[in-house]
């Protein structure tokens, strides 16, 4: 079968806030890339954010989560970058090309360079009762309320304290869900402080060191089963629905089908694509940015995206490499605050320690046979 084939610049993956910033910042270097999504909307997660978000005016912040991707879509729009909702990538061959299905059928692109922005899953984790309806991802009920305009049940457990759960579980309370109670292993929630009070001041308890054992039900979700760890007694709470906020993994499968070397760091979200500094993997005109790069926060996406779309610019030749250098530290630097703090702190370590591989990467014995070191949790 002959497929249809197009060229094409640069191809962008993912129009969330890593890949739009990406855009951006290639079509103002002068080199126009084609955004790709599988999604209706452009701006990835930021759709279905309902909430303000944090940090500083560059990133958007004191906007809803929505708005700032609405912004970026049009300041994609109006520097002529061509986006394709409704297009999903499904291979990208080791010769650089890119399997696509989306607008009239499946097709084949060849980019003079590629920035994959993939974003991140939800992680899950088998338990008795875990495929029984009403089991779902945090993101998978956020989507339901705030996209799709429907509850996903009357009444709701929330699995895990960081800000995923916390905040999910606020959104849930809004849309008119019952919300039981967040419970969390650990000893400490593990989100910002500011959401978990906004649910205590609404009755409803988080309660640590309290694990998951089981959700029970004839055909779907009645109750599910938690044990106070402290105590070593066991509680049952009725509910017709129980989400998991236990963490996010990049979505790498596209880097590792390229042949990207990846590397495993927990602290951002397990198997990542080596890059350095410049979000340049070891495949030569691949690039990564955003959570694909390690879960982060979309602030931190925008930013890489923004390196991401310069290095490619500067290594396609069209932007000055003076120029190109100023631009980059300024957003490395930002890079840096937005890691500084007892949050940003493991992630900065990480990070770092992906660029002690770097100089590794950039030995005589050649880029690729030579990434190895440790990158374990120190
Ligand atoms: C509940 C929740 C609350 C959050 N709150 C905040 C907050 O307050 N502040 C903050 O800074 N961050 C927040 N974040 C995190 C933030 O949303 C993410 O860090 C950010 O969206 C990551 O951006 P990204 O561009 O890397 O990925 P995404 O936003 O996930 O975008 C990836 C895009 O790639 C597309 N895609 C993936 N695979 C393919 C494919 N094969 N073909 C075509 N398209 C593909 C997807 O459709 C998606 O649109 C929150 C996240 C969640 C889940």
């Amino acid at each position: 079968m002959n497929l249809r084939q197009e060229s094409h610049p640069l191809v962008v993956v993912g129009a969330g806030p890593a890949g739009l910033c990406a855009a951006m910042e290639a079509a103002e270097a002068g080199l126009p890339p084609l955004v790709l999504d599988e999604g209706s909307k452009g701006g990835g997660q930021l759709v279905k954010q309902i909430h303000r978000f944090f940090g500083s005016r560059e990133h958007g912040a004191g906007k809803r989560g929505f708005q700032i991707a609405e912004e970026l879509v049009s300041g994609c729009l109006g520097k002529g970058v061509e986006i394709r909702l409704g297009h999903k990538v499904l291979g990208f061959f080791p010769d650089g090309r890119l399997l696509v299905e989306g607008g009239q059928g499946v097709f084949v692109l060849q980019p003079g360079a590629t920035v994959l922005a993939t974003g991140a899953v939800e992680k899950s984790f088998p338990f008795p009762g875990w495929t029984l309806p009403g089991v779902m991802g945090a993101g998978a009920a956020q989507t339901l309320v705030n996209q799709h305009r429907v509850l996903p049940g009357r009444r709701a457990l929330m699995v895990g304290a960081g800000n995923v759960g916390l905040i999910v579980a606020y959104q849930l309370l809004q849309a008119g869900v019952e919300v039981a109670g967040v419970i969390e292993v650990n000893r400490t929630v593990g989100g910002y402080a500011v959401h978990a009070q906004r649910l205590r001041r609404e009755g409803v308890p988080i309660l640590l060191r309290h694990r998951l054992r089981a959700a029970e039900g004839e055909k779907e979700v009645e109750s599910v089963l938690v044990e106070d760890m402290e105590r070593g007694t066991w509680k049952r709470f009725s509910v017709d629905t129980l989400c998991l906020a236990v963490g996010m993994a990049p979505q790498a499968e596209l880097a590792a089908m390229r042949g990207c070397h990846l590397v495993y760091l927990p602290e951002l979200g397990g198997f990542l694509p080596w890059h350095d500094r410049a979000m340049r993997t070891d495949c030569p005109g691949v690039y990564v940015a955003g959570d694909l790069a390690g879960v982060e926060e979309a602030s931190v996406a925008m930013d890489e995206g923004r390196l991401a779309g310069l290095a490619a610019a500067l290594d396609a030749g069209v932007l000055d490499p003076g120029k190109a250098a100023e631009r980059m530290e300024e957003v490395m630097e930002r890079l840096e605050l937005l890691r500084g703090g007892p949050f940003g702190e493991p992630r900065r370590k990480a990070k770092e320690r992906l660029n002690s591989l770097t100089v590794l990467a950039m030995g005589s014995a050649g880029r690729k046979a030579s990434i190895h070191g440790r990158t374990g949790r120190r």
